[in-house]
């Protein structure tokens, strides 16, 4: 099969990096269970291949696969979208500094705070909507620029064409971690970022089965850089996993779009709703950057977040009461999940800087799934009404 760049996202999705088997025919990709590789003589490999920690035909596949859907030149793999993460962190040496966005994935926050500050990488929070405070934050010892858009949980967009404009006259470079939005909503590298992160556990995994991370890259040398750290380090995914994969990003455009469509008319119906103090998602005209979402991305995702009227005592009801959202953290499953933030993802935020970053006690985050629309809003209705009734009147909400 020959997909290229002039095909369509779907195509791509289904075919790139892949062709029938040679020898048998077989048109899915063999999962290659193997961790080495006979050689012809010493040091003579029979194809491209010699222990699979380097390289195995499986995990080929799906790299070739995710570089397509990111429109990159190389793509590799890791055991984790954290694995992936501390790969481009090992780009840098002690003293170097990197501009972190403020509410990026707790997990990636603690590795940049606690693990590699150790070995003397400063870390600095930068609010990376304000691009003044991007720049007033850059000097010479700042080697990287990290942002999510849209961020977690409070969905900030970030204009990654503007940050990147900064980073390149500035020599630094910028990773995108592009969970959220996933490549069929937003592709970083043609708006200027050097590297792109994937936890493909969430959307692109998109079954809540499989641990996975990606780097996308067309620089050839930050490719052999990231490579190099890839073989040295080890983090690399099983081979089963990639198979998943490959699975799974056939129909990550088809997936895509229901997540879109459903979060959009749950949005809307949620910020009709008496009991909801406000919606944020970026496809509703009240978002704060809905313009830029509009210029930046074709599709707003499946991730939606709320304040409930009332406290913390309200917001547990309504996750002890939803029947089709699971209570449970991660996201961008084919399943809807509900999680509460201040609890839950985002626990080890210190209160402070919870409070700064608006994870108060009655936001709810959402990752809707692409199940019956409507079963969905009857779910979310019934559980806001039984926080509602739990509540009384002692909160002073309209219940
Ligand atoms: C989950 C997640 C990660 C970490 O990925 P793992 O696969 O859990 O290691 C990184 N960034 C974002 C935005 C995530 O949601």
């Amino acid at each position: 099969m020959h997909v290229n760049d002039s095909h369509d996202f779907a195509t791509r999705a289904i075919h790139a990096g892949q062709s029938p088997d040679p020898s048998t025919g077989a048109i899915m990709t063999p999962i290659y269970q193997t961790s080495t590789f006979v050689q012809k003589s010493p040091g003579k490999i029979v194809g491209e291949y010699d222990y699979s920690r380097a390289a195995n035909p499986t995990r080929a596949a799906l790299e070739a696969n995710l570089a397509s859907l990111e429109g990159a030149r190389h793509g590799l793999c890791f055991s984790s979208g954290v694995a992936a993460t501390g790969a481009v962190l090992h780009l840098l040496s002690s003293g170097d500094r990197v501009l972190l966005g403020d509410d990026v994935y707790g997990g990636t926050n603690r590795l940049f705070h606690r693990v590699f500050a150790q070995l003397g990488i400063e870390t600095t929070l930068v609010d990376m909507t304000d691009l003044d405070a991007v720049k007033r934050a850059i000097d010479d010892r700042v080697k990287l620029i990290w942002l999510e858009t849209p961020t977690n949980p409070t969905l900030k967009i970030a204009d990654i064409e503007a940050v990147g404009g900064i980073a390149k006259a500035h020599g630094i470079v910028l990773a995108v971690d592009n969970t959220f939005a996933t490549p069929y909503l937003q592709n970083p590298l043609a708006l200027g970022a050097d590297i792109v992160c994937h936890s493909t556990t969430k959307y692109i995994g998109g079954h809540s089965d499989s641990i996975g991370g990606a780097l996308l890259t067309n620089s050839d040398e930050l490719h052999q850089k990231l490579k190099f750290i890839q073989l040295s380090e080890g983090a690399v995914p099983g081979i089963m996993e990639c198979f998943l994969l490959l699975r799974s990003t056939k129909t990550l455009h088809v997936r895509m779009q229901r997540h879109c469509e459903n979060a959009m008319a749950i949005a809307e119906h949620l910020d009709r709703h008496p009991m909801v103090e406000r919606v944020i998602y970026p496809g509703l005209a009240s978002h704060p950057q809905h313009e830029l979402a509009k210029k930046q991305m074709p599709g707003f995702g499946g991730m939606i977040t709320i304040y409930l009227k009332g406290g913390l005592e309200e917001s547990r009801t309504m996750l002890e009461n939803t029947k089709l959202f699971a209570c449970a953290e991660s996201l961008g499953g084919v399943e809807s999940l509900i999680e509460h933030p201040a609890i839950m993802t985002h626990a080890s935020v210190p209160a402070e800087h919870r409070k700064v970053l608006g994870i108060d006690d009655n936001l709810i985050r959402l990752s809707v799934g692409i199940e019956s629309v409507d079963d969905l809003k009857a779910d979310l209705d019934h559980a806001i009404a039984a926080a509602t009734r739990a509540c009384g009147s002692a909160c002073g909400c309209a219940g």
